[in-house]
């Protein structure tokens, strides 16, 4: 949505933000606060929101890194409105590469929540206000989420491609296809559902983005077969 601004660029990867990002930014720390919001719990869900962002960017970077093992180049990785997203030239195609690079977004978070954790509950932070424990005790928990849902295995998660392409070992690509189509579906609703990004629609939005990428994934794949 919108034409991204680059910001820079890190390890030589283009990194961009839409604009749409300042629009979704401000409706999170707006609906994370109470109805009369002190200055400090303002600053507080300021803070925890940019750390979000910076955990769904650092995210595509663990993609950009999983590409670069491989030689794969990332041409630019941007925050969008949904999250982000990393684009790389050419995409994976073998199957360990589509498992690797899928798999290295969600272990980053994984990763940053491991670490949180460890520093959190095993006195690793010391002299820090109240106010940042419990920002980092959130910051974890998004990390923790972040990682786990990627992981589900419906299209167009990353844990949609991994499962794509350990289906595919077994099965037709086109049956691994479909299988991981209607999965994105499920998974979809499920989020519709559930609004699990709590208020103002955000997860039925993102929830109906799956279920309408994950059926044209299903349409493609029986396309596919003729
Ligand atoms: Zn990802």
């Amino acid at each position: 949505m919108g034409t991204p601004i680059e910001l820079g660029r890190l390890f030589g990867v283009p990194v961009r933000v839409e604009v749409t990002v300042l629009l979704i930014a401000a409706l999170f720390i707006f609906m994370g606060v109470g109805d009369n919001p002190t200055g400090q719990e303002l600053l507080n869900q300021t803070t925890f929101v940019i750390l979000l962002f910076v955990s769904i960017f650092l995210h595509e970077m663990g993609h950009a890194f999983g590409a670069w093992l491989f030689g794969i180049r990332t041409v630019d990785v941007t925050l969008s409105f949904f999250g982000g997203y990393a684009r790389l030239d050419p995409p994976p195609r073998r199957a360990v590469e589509d498992i690797v690079v899928s798999f290295a977004g969600p272990a980053t978070n994984l990763a940053i929540a491991g670490l949180l954790y460890l520093w959190l509950y095993n006195g690793g932070l010391t002299g820090l206000s109240d106010h940042t424990l419990v920002i980092l005790a959130r910051v974890m928990q998004a990390n923790l989420f972040l990682g786990l849902l990627n992981l589900l295995p419906g299209h167009p998660l990353d844990g949609g491609h991994i499962a794509r392409a350990v289906l595919g070992m077994f099965l037709p690509m086109t049956t691994a296809r479909l299988i991981v189509g209607y999965i994105g579906v499920a998974v979809g609703f499920l989020f519709i559902g559930l609004d699990l990004t709590g208020g103002f629609g955000y997860g039925l939005m993102i929830g109906l983005l799956l279920v309408l990428v994950a059926s044209q994934e299903i349409q493609a794949a029986r396309s596919s077969r003729f």
